[in-house]
């Protein structure tokens, strides 16, 4: 889509700080961490939301690279919240599918 921020960061016409790829996701971090470790994992291919998705395989590609990372960064072991937000209520401000990875210190719950 020629007017989604997540297209444009996946094309390389906005700068980002890549932190690895795979030929049908990419992981940058987040521009204004809420975490220590902040990073936003999403599909090559814009999906506009959890909500969108029809081949369930891009959410294992993206879990499975969150897990990758979470380990090379050292937060695994300590824990780590992953989150989608989805739609209004969900709170979600970027219209193309991506994951939340936020470690590095301990969560509150319940969310706000
Ligand atoms: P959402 O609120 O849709 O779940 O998350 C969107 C996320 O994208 C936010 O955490 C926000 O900080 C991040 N974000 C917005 N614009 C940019 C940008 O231009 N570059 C990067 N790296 N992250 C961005
Ligand atoms: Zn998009």
């Amino acid at each position: 889509m020629s007017d989604c921020l997540f297209c444009k960061i996946a094309a390389g016409e906005i700068p980002l700080k890549l932190v690895a790829e795979s030929p049908t996701c990419l992981a940058f971090r987040d521009i204004s961490p809420q975490a220590p470790t902040h990073i936003l994992v999403i599909p090559r291919a814009h999906i506009a939301s959890l909500d969108g998705v029809t081949d369930p395989a891009i959410v294992a590609d993206m879990a499975a690279m969150a897990q990758r990372i979470a380990r090379d960064e050292g937060i695994a072991e300590g824990g780590y919240r992953v989150v989608m937000n989805t739609g209004a209520d969900g709170g979600q401000s970027v219209h193309h599918l991506h994951l939340h990875l936020l470690g590095g210190r301990a969560m509150g719950w319940p969310p706000g």
